[in-house]
């Protein structure tokens, strides 16, 4: 069994980006990411800061709009046009959870499709669909990049993916038929899931649910990738698969932290840096 470090592949891939954004800096293209947080959510503060970080380390600027709750959608749009029109600006994300009432979709639906480093707008959505270029949601885009530099074969490979969330399990369908694996999606409707994800040869467990992959249903010599993130009792992170006793069956697997995590914010950068390149 070989543990996917996602942590180590990640920081190789920011080195790489780092070597990239010097060049285009030397080209007078300074790549500029602008992210907007509404609402004070503690988890986003998080993921915010370490967006932040990773965009010092390679060289990309970083600016920050924190919107209190009392913002309303007509602000956010205004605020999401105005960056849309900035060419100075390379990359516009909007942190979700937004508070309630806002509408999270018409948000996304307003950054403009070549600035919207997460993916989720529907332009980029139906351009994965059918397999144009265009900006992958960063964890879909995660998973994949680890199978490919592990060397981990996706063509004519069963893949199982639980979790069929716009942001993770929708756009890895896609992303694995692009890689012309055979894909099964489950979700909480599903019927008899062991059945299912015990004929995987790639299981992805996206479903935020700790600990609930176990070993009896994987199968054996099975690639399993972890992108769940959960605390449990002890406020300690944990995946939603049951690391111990799953990775004594799988071939590859992915731990929590230092697995899927790390790699969502490189391709985040990835994505900023890819923008800015296209506007050479
Ligand atoms: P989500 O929007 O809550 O979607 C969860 C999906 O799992 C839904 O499709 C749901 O089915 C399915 N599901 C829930 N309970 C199930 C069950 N008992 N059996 C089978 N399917 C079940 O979650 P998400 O945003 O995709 O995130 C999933 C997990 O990944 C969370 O732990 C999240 O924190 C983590 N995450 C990690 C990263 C990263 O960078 N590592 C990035 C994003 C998310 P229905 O559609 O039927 O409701």
């Amino acid at each position: 069994m070989e543990i996917i470090d996602g942590k180590e592949l990640a920081r190789e891939i920011r080195g790489e980006l780092k070597k990239e954004v010097e060049n285009l800096r030397k080209n007078g293209i300074i790549p500029k990411l602008a992210v907007i947080m509404v609402g004070d959510d503690k988890a986003s503060s998080v993921y915010v800061r370490n967006k932040s970080k990773a965009c010092d380390e390679i060289g990309i600027e970083f600016e920050e709009y924190l919107k209190d709750e009392n913002t309303t959608q007509e602000e956010l749009i205004e605020l999401i046009k105005s960056l849309n029109n900035r060419k100075d600006i390379h990359g516009i994300l909007l942190q979700s959870p937004i508070p309630k009432g806002l509408d999270i979709r018409e948000a996304f639906n307003t950054i403009d499709y070549t600035k919207d480093v997460d993916g989720f707008n529907p332009i980029n959505v139906g351009k994965l669909s059918i397999g144009e270029d265009c900006f992958i949601s960063c964890t879909p885009h995660g998973v994949i990049k680890m199978l490919e530099k592990y060397n981990i074969q996706t063509e004519g490979k069963r893949a199982v993916i639980i979790g069929r969330s716009n942001i993770v399990g929708k756009p890895l369908i896609q992303c694995l038929l692009n890689k012309n694996a055979t894909v099964t999606v489950c979700h909480s409707k599903t019927q008899n899931i062991k059945d299912i994800t015990s004929q995987a040869d790639i299981l992805v467990a996206a479903l935020g649910k700790p600990k609930f992959v176990t070993a009896d249903m994987v199968k054996e010599g099975a690639t399993v990738i972890d992108v769940g993130i959960n605390r449990n009792e002890d406020g300690k992170l944990v995946g939603d698969v049951d690391f111990e006793e799953v990775s004594k069956k799988a071939s590859y697997i992915t731990p929590v932290p230092g697995g899927v995590g790390p790699m969502t914010i490189a391709m985040l950068m990835h994505n900023v840096v890819k923008s800015a390149k296209s506007l050479k």
